[in-house]
């Protein structure tokens, strides 16, 4: 029987970077994966061929639209099958790539489908139904989440799909219907308009991409608004019908209703996007055995990582927080650290959040709306990209940037951002907090000239009302 320090469920960022980890500190350590490939719903079906498609369809969208007023002359046609194509390359180098390092790191994959058989017992399933047990000191659960459903509304991948089936579409839908303005629906909901899709975004709540800074969610309805997305916030989804001429699925009639009451409506959508949020994987995994109950959404409570039988962790999408890869990944190190008697630590403070569309949304610390609500005393500092010199020079001037600090000490509590790439700049201010900073450290850190990254300290400069190029 196979026996292990650390036997990892699941190899997503958990799952895949406990093993990375677990390895480097000379631990002896396996990762259970069923999915053909490593990487989880990260490298498969979400972060990266989410982002292979929005950089694609961005570039698609920019060279039709702004190529000619740059003085570039060409003729664009879209050409989705090689589109889809480099997304799938991608993601096959990528999940080799963790293969890779499995070896460097000389952890193993367990290929199969892996459920508890009492503490430090696993059972591996196979595809072909063989079994193996494995024992080990310490289990990890990593794995990960799946798409929510929508009572009533059968999701086939065709006409009605989830974030995996809106990855792959083979053809452009005349139009495409989104059920939520969250961070996947409407960065889905980006690529198939940029590709050419009316899009309308259905949403329950009355904003777009909860958790994120207000105001900022705002400018990010308005942005896309302009762009030509439409929005029906405060609605209820009550149901969706095929609409069939013999046997061929013509489209689907979607149907809602105000959350406040009043009479319903239904749009006929070409594909529907149920992008209603991820629930935690936990069904399967025989927790009874080691006597682990899920919350009644069937998430894993955790104290640190640690389940309350002792030697079981829980990481990832599986537990409470944010659903996010890089949040993942942390507790993946701090978890196995842990194992391995070291200090290991998450700072839940700062895990940022980023939206990758055009323009990019990105945020790190609390909001306006959480300081106000814990009577926290803040002075902001603004600063918008149309008066960012390099912003002009690359005609990419929306958004701006909001840096919020402590109106006693100056220390840095919150950033939102909307603007061209910002996803890429947040890491900055996620340092200078880790650090304690003040918005003063970072007013006075130069910057390069001419960069979109000068946005960030002038609006710290702005905190202590002395920002100099507004
Ligand atoms: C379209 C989309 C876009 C996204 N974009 C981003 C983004 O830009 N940035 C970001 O931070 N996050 C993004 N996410 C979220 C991110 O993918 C998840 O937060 C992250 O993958 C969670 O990692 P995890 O390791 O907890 O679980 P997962 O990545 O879900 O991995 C769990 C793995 O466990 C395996 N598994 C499950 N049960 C078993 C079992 N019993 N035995 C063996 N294996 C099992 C599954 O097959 C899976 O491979 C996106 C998600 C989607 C769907």
């Amino acid at each position: 029987m196979a026996q292990y320090d650390v036997v990892i469920i699941g190899g997503g960022p958990g799952g895949y970077n406990a093993a990375i980890r677990a390895g480097q500190l000379g631990l002896k350590a396996a990762c259970i994966e069923k999915r053909g490939t490593l990487g989880g719903t990260c490298l498969n079906v979400g972060c990266i061929p989410s982002k292979a498609m929005l950089h694609a369809s961005e570039l698609y969208e920019l060279a039709k639209k702004d190529f000619a007023g740059l003085g570039i002359k060409a003729a664009i046609e879209l050409d989705l099958p090689q589109m889809q194509k480099q997304k799938s390359e991608t993601v096959t180098a990528l999940t080799k790539g963790i293969e890779y390092l499995f070896k460097k790191n000389k952890a193993d994959w367990i290929k199969g489908a892996g459920r508890l058989d009492g503490p430090g017992r696993v059972i591996v399933t196979t595809d072909d139904g063989a079994e193996q047990v494995i024992e080990a000191r310490n289990i990890v659960i990593a794995t990960g989440s799946e798409p929510s459903k929508i009572p009533g509304i059968e999701v086939d991948q065709t006409h009605i799909v989830d974030s995996t089936g809106a990855l792959a579409l083979s053809k452009t839908p005349d139009h495409l219907v989104v059920i939520g303005a969250g961070i996947i629906g409407l960065e889905l909901g980006s690529v198939w308009r940029r590709l050419g899709a009316k899009v309308t975004v259905v949403e329950f709540l009355d904003r777009t991409i909860p958790g994120a800074d207000g105001e900022v969610a705002t400018a990010f309805q308005r942005a896309l608004t302009k762009q030509g997305m439409t929005f029906k916030l405060g609605q209820k989804v009550t149901g969706a019908s095929l609409v069939k001429s013999g046997k061929t699925v013509k489209g689907v009639n979607l149907t809602f209703e105000p959350v406040k009451g009043g009479p319903a409506e239904t749009i006929a959508a070409d594909v529907v996007l149920v992008a209603v949020g991820r629930r935690p994987n936990t069904a399967g995994l025989n927790l009874a055995s080691v006597g682990i109950e899920t919350d009644p959404r069937g998430f894993i409570d955790t104290d640190h990582f640690r389940t309350k039988t002792p030697g079981l962790w829980a990481i990832g999408d599986v537990t409470h927080g944010p659903m996010l890869a890089h949040k993942a990944e942390d507790e993946a190190v701090a978890c196995i650290e842990l194992i391995a008697g070291k200090a290991g630590h998450v700072n839940y403070d700062i895990i940022p959040g980023v939206v990758y569309t055009w323009p990019d949304v990105a945020w790190v610390g609390k909001t306006e709306e959480e300081l106000k609500a814990a009577g926290v005393a803040y002075k902001t500092g603004k600063f918008p990209f149309s008066a960012n010199s390099r912003a002009r020079a690359n005609h990419e001037t929306e958004g701006f940037v909001k840096v919020l600090a402590d109106a006693k000490t100056d220390r840095i509590l919150g950033v939102h951002m909307i603007g061209p790439q910002v996803g890429e700049m947040i890491g900055e201010y996620c340092v200078a907090m880790e650090f304690g900073a003040a918005s003063e450290d970072v007013a006075r850190t130069c910057h390069p000239h001419p960069t979109r990254s000068e946005a960030l300290r002038q609006a710290a400069m702005g905190v202590e009302g002395w920002t100099m190029q507004a």
